[in-house]
């Protein structure tokens, strides 16, 4: 398949190399001339203009920082200029919103279109090991899973336009919720004399079962490996932890769902990311 690839940062990069080890043909395009030519090293041919590296393409792939920036490469430098019948792939977080809009526009333009997030950092892209929670027609998702099984383990469909988005927020502000509950109690049972680690082997075997506990655990040299043991570097970022509540709360507001957790889990994150957004997000410990 021929593939334009729209977005070369730290994870569009190797989510493009993995497109062009499958055996696809690649027209890569970003903003920086740095992240143009490290996607020719991976085997991708790199173009100056974004409208350029979708004509003649089977399929375009985005990722993104961000829904206005989606929203403009999209109707600015996609539509029209890939072929009628491609399909577009947006792989960035974005809101729900825009994530529907901008399906809608392009199936108005003649094209099938799928919002498809991804769980996983910087690693599984370059891995090929991202999952992807996909939105859109049945004939949509049935053109864009073979895109995205080649960047990914795990490719769900998750309903109607916007799905994808949905899950990735709902599925986030849970982690970031699991996550402050976790490093409260492992803190809180520290406090009162019980060795972390003794609390580690009981609750992650108990119903404090979680998968910050079990997978991810928050505190040094306690339970599982994870960015704890390497002064919370690598990961996933405060920051981008604290865009994925943001979309969250501005979601639940636009359908009046409660979720008083999730907004005292944005405040949380929101005062911690002031000094702390390169950290990874379970360094929130550090608040107790
Ligand atoms: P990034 O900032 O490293 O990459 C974004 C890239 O887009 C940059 O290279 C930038 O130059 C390029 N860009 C910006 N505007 C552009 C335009 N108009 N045309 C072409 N290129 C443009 O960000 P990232 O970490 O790769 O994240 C991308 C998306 O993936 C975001 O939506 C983010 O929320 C999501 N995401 C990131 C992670 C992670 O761990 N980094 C995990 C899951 C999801």
């Amino acid at each position: 398949m021929k593939i334009a690839f729209i977005g070369l940062g730290n994870m569009g990069g190797g989510m493009a190399a993995n497109l062009v080890k499958a055996g696809h043909e690649v027209n890569a395009f970003d903003l920086s001339a740095d992240a143009r030519s490290s996607a020719e090293s991976g085997g991708c041919d790199a173009y100056d203009d974004a409208k350029r590296a979708c004509e003649g393409v089977d399929a375009v792939v985005t990722m993104l920082p961000n829904g206005k920036i989606v929203r403009d490469v999209y109707e600015g430098d996609v539509f029209g200029h890939a072929p009628e019948g491609a399909v577009l792939l947006d792989c960035s977080t974005i809101d729900v919103a825009t994530a529907k809009d901008v399906i809608a526009k392009a199936e108005a333009a003649g094209y099938d279109m799928v919002d498809a997030p991804v769980s996983g950092g910087i690693a599984a892209a370059n891995g090929g090991t991202l999952t992807f929670m996909v939105g859109g027609t049945d004939k949509a998702f049935g053109r864009a899973e073979e895109v995205l099984q080649a960047m990914g383990k795990a490719v769900i469909h998750a309903g109607d336009a916007g799905a994808g988005q949905t899950a990735k927020i709902c599925n986030n502000m849970l982690l970031a919720i699991t996550m402050i509950g976790t490093t409260e109690a492992m803190t809180m049972a520290e406090k009162l004399g019980l060795d972390p680690q003794k609390f580690y082997e009981i609750s992650s075997q108990s119903s404090g079962y979680c998968w910050p506990l079990n997978a991810y655990t928050p505190m040094p040299g306690v339970g599982v490996e994870s960015p704890a043991d390497n002064d919370y570097k690598g990961g996933f970022a405060t920051a981008l932890m604290l865009k994925d509540l943001r979309l969250a709360m501005e979601a639940a507001g636009s359908v009046d769902a409660k979720t008083a957790l999730g907004r005292h889990a944005t405040e949380i994150y929101e005062v911690f990311a002031e000094e702390n957004g390169g950290l990874d997000f379970s360094a929130v410990i550090k608040t107790l």
